[in-house]
């Protein structure tokens, strides 16, 4: 018989928390604590593989699992001494579901099922609290009316608030046992009203609702939404945890929370969490009522006037603070942790790695490792090489002047400004064409998701660090101030007031997610400077990767930054950027127009020394590291004057009329530039073009040379190659003018002469481009492009609907498409390799910085990646896991 369910309580379990594939993450975690002997409610998980077997067959369940479910039932009915359905002692259930990977709110859940008429009376008695037994009833036709029978969630909150203003009571915790029997009999009526039926009193229909119901919501819009941006597949599936119910909201001796094991935010080792005296779970989540500190501590930190766990119920406390302590130890992770109290005793009642920014990941995987929980490998694979884009987003400008006019919890780090938007779908749209918004919210819910996304940062008016807002933003990185109380939100009217001001949709205000400071305008950011952690663990990094890591940079300030972060040299100066600079354009423009090769080098003789100054920096800058120059690549006609005056000011420069200049720019348009008269056919064409640039290269290291007594690392680049022959009658241009200024300067100049390889013809015909290229480096932009046909400036228009209907999974033009264009990278490398062993070979397509794609640059062999300057960091990290995964290809031979 298969085993479709797995039970836990009472000290032992059956599950563990390495089969979170078949128990979810929550079953597999409450199975570990269970045998760990942590106090667990006992109960059982229905495996995700029913999950499946449910879609696969109309949404019917295995013949078996009925029994199977039966007899764990009884089992939590021994333990906890109580019957499902019984009238004196009723057991009752939490029905919850457990992805794999936690999918915060987006799936349903049910509590306090077994009750009904009959039981809700045995509750009454057994607790001695009748108004706490109807509260809870209520609760479950609630929740169980909306998530497994589909009545409206508002019809339940009418029919509430009609009864509080009839009695003329403003809070729903004034009213008594008998007016929640009133409000019981009103919310069955109107269930029948709904659904045409009564609301199911027999507790066994309830569970297998429940059951249905969880399962049913992995395929809800939300939860739909959630896989799609976290790339989690469709076909794992969701387990269902059945669980005795424990109370925190028995009374003032109860009380529910959810508590981090270390600072979610900064990653210090602090006990960090919130709760709220006779409440249950949900309470906190939802921001309803202003949550507790678990600790004094952190009572202090955040300047709050409510009593802190610590000082309410010391025992308790106590024995949380040691299951905290257990719990690290264990799993050698910090932990998010769901408690509940009941009577004065603690139940956990989940715990999972907590979620985490990325600041945090880094002092916590340090400081495990400095603890000897986790030795350094672990740390580096522990850090998402992605997540380390929140390390450089901006802060506030300190020497900014900037108005505070409000603040909240500083949720999530970083600094934003946008324009103000109050919905979801507003911030969808706005952000669509292009705007920067700050989303707006009372609180946010799992409905939010796509705005939050959208957003550039988000602002809530209600919730703490824990609240729905607050998990979210960090796990997505963004910016996030919670519980900003002093703001008031009209999203009706779209609007917001603070201190007396108006604010309304599509009003900048910058957020400081890191304070949790909230202002009217923008105010200016800086970059950060990075932590102490962050140094320590690149170098753990650094000391296993074998993938060198590059920069594309072009000027002296993105070659600063770049070596800033650690950047082992220059993949790619594409030197056309220089052209535009300044008066550049003028002399470049003159240039083109000219139609003999004895004017063209006349305007070249005056480009020629600013573009040697450019290299003389970038030289310096690199000092030591090798600098790869890509002679010009771009058609011509992207330099030609636009406008009659820029047309009019070439012709005064080139001596010619305008309307000369009028008609060379209509003959140098093209039908198809990506495809047409640019990179290495420009030098066939005009080499006097390459022969000044490579002048300016070797100049500029003869002189940085001189100046400094070192030799320069210059690889010179010959751009989209696919003739071998293009390559030979281009190097021996270039090596031509070396020899020139090496007789001139007196000295050799070492130097590389290599190529891109960026067209499917060049991957297939590497092996004769490698009898003259000392060095290949993929340019998979354009050989994205080639070898799908698919134009890089226009994808993006299309390439959504691609991705929406899984036609392709990732954007190529992000991630590399390992099948094609990964194959054609493979191809190149092995026969340029075979003619050449020791070819170098590097990539220095935009996939240079991502983390998939340098995976595969490691399993290929490539020598080194190269990306621009903010990614190098991301770039490392991502080959040092590809080493320490042992997917990398390269020997190690550096
Ligand atoms: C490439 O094609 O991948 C490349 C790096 O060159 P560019 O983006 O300048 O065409
Ligand atoms: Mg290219």
């Amino acid at each position: 018989m298969a085993k479709w369910v797995y039970r836990f309580g009472g000290g032992s379990a059956e599950g563990s928390a390495d089969m979170r594939n078949l128990l979810g993450g929550k079953g597999a975690n409450l199975a570990e604590m269970s045998a760990l002997g942590l106090p667990v409610p006992p109960g059982f998980t229905i495996t995700t593989e029913v999950c499946t077997y449910f879609y696969a067959n109309g949404k019917t369940y295995p013949a078996d699992l009925k029994v199977q479910v039966e007899d764990a039932l009884r089992q939590i009915e021994t333990i906890v001494g109580a019957q499902f359905g019984d009238a004196k002692k009723p057991l009752l259930v939490s029905v919850r579901s457990g992805a794999r990977v936690s999918m915060p709110g987006m799936m349903d859940t049910v509590l306090n099922l077994g009750l009904n008429d009959e039981t809700a009376k045995g509750l009454a008695k057994q607790s001695g609290d009748e108004r706490f037994a109807y509260d809870s009833y209520r609760r479950f036709i609630q929740m169980y009316g909306n998530v497994v029978l589909g009545a409206e969630h508002h019809s339940f909150e009418e029919i509430l608030e009609l009864h509080k203003s009839d009695l003329g009571l403003d809070t729903d915790t004034k009213l008594k046992a008998e007016h929640w029997k009133k409000v019981i009999e009103d919310y069955k009526a109107k269930v029948e009203e709904e659904i045409g039926k009564p609301f199911p009193q027999d507790p066994k229909e309830q569970l297998w609702g429940a059951i249905g119901a969880v399962f049913g919501s992995w395929n809800i819009q939300r939860a739909v939404t959630y896989r799609k941006l976290n790339h989690i597949p469709e076909d794992w599936g969701t387990a269902v945890s059945v669980q005795a119910m424990v109370f925190g909201n028995m009374g003032e001796d109860c009380a529910t929370g959810v508590a981090f094991t270390r600072n979610p935010s900064t990653g210090a080792k602090e006990f960090y969490g919130e709760y709220l005296v006779n409440a249950q779970g949900e309470d906190v989540v939802a921001g309803i009522r202003t949550p507790q500190q678990v600790t004094i501590a952190g009572k202090k930190a955040n300047n709050s006037t409510l009593p802190a766990m610590e000082e309410v119920m010391p025992t308790v406390f106590k024995q949380l603070d040691q299951v905290r302590a257990q719990l690290e130890k264990h799993y050698c992770d910090m932990q998010d942790v769901e408690f509940t109290v009941q009577q004065g005793k603690l139940y956990m009642l989940q715990t999972r790695n907590g979620k985490r920014t990325a600041a945090a990941a880094l002092k916590i995987a340090v400081d495990l490792c400095n603890e000897g929980l986790i030795d350094e490998a672990t740390a580096v694979a522990r850090i998402d090489p992605a997540s380390l884009d929140q390390l450089l987003h901006p802060t506030l400008d300190p020497k900014a002047k900037k108005e505070v006019v409000a603040r909240g919890l500083p949720a999530s780090p970083g600094a934003a400004s946008g324009q103000v938007v109050f919905t979801a779908d507003d911030a969808e749209d706005r952000a669509a064409k292009g705007a920067d918004v700050i989303l707006v919210r009372v609180e946010t819910s799992p409905e939010d998701i796509h705005g939050m996304h959208a957003a550039v940062g988000i602002l809530t008016t209600r919730g703490g660090m824990t609240s729905h807002a607050a998990v979210v933003a960090r796990g997505m990185g963004r910016p996030c101030v919670s519980g900003a109380g002093d703001i008031r939100v009209d999203a009706g009217k779209k609007l917001m007031v603070v201190r007396g001001q108006r604010v309304a949709e599509g009003d900048i205000i910058t957020i400081d997610g890191g304070t949790g400071e909230v202002m009217i305008g923008q105010i200016p950011t800086i970059q950060p400077s990075l932590s102490g952690d962050f140094a320590t663990l690149m170098s753990w990094a650094d000391k296993v990767r074998k993938l060198k890591v590059r920069t594309n940079a072009d000027t002296p300030s993105d070659a600063r930054t770049a070596r800033d972060f650690g950047a082992e040299g220059i993949g790619l100066c594409r030197t056309e950027h220089m052209f535009f600079d300044g008066d550049r354009i003028v002399a470049v423009r003159e240039m083109i127009m000219a139609d003999t090769v004895e004017g063209r080098k006349k305007a070249l003789a005056k480009i020629l020394p600013m573009q040697r100054q450019d290299f003389v920096e970038l030289f310096k800058i690199m000092r030591g590291l090798p600098v790869t120059i890509r002679l010009l690549d771009p058609p011509l006609h992207e330099f030609l004057p636009h406008s009659r005056e820029e047309m009019a000011e070439i012709a005064k420069a080139a001596g010619v009329t305008p309307d000369a200049v009028a008609a060379r720019t209509a003959q140098l348009r093209e039908t198809n530039p990506m495809l047409g008269h640019r990179g290495c056919r420009l030098g066939i064409t005009y080499p006097e073009i390459y022969e000044m640039q490579a002048r300016a290269i070797f100049e500029a290291a003869a002189a940085v040379h001189k100046e400094i007594g070192e030799t320069v690392d210059a690889e010179i680049m010959i751009p989209l190659v696919g003739i071998p022959k293009e390559l030979t009658l281009m190097k021996a241009v270039v090596e031509r003018v070396a020899a020139e200024v090496e007789k001139a300067a007196g000295f050799k100049l070492p130097y590389m002469i290599g190529t891109m390889i960026e067209l499917p013809r060049a991957c297939l015909l590497a092996g004769e481009i490698a009898k003259e290229a000392e060095f290949f480096s993929f340019g998979t932009n354009d050989l994205t492009q080639t070898t799908y046909g698919l134009s890089r400036d226009d994808a993006a228009s299309f390439i959504t609907a691609y991705e929406r209907q899984s036609i392709i999974k990732k954007d190529p033009f992000i991630s590399i498409d390992v099948e094609g264009v990964g194959e054609l990278v493979q191809i190149g490398t092995e026969r340029g390799r075979k003619v050449r062993p020791k070819l170098k070979i590097g990539i220095c397509g935009e996939h240079g910085g991502d983390p998939a794609s340098v995976h595969f640059c490691a399993k290929v062999g490539l020598d080194y990646v190269s990306c621009s300057p903010y990614r190098v960091p991301i770039a490392k990290l991502a080959a040092a896991q590809a080493t320490l995964s042992g997917s990398d290809g390269r020997k190690g031979e550096g």
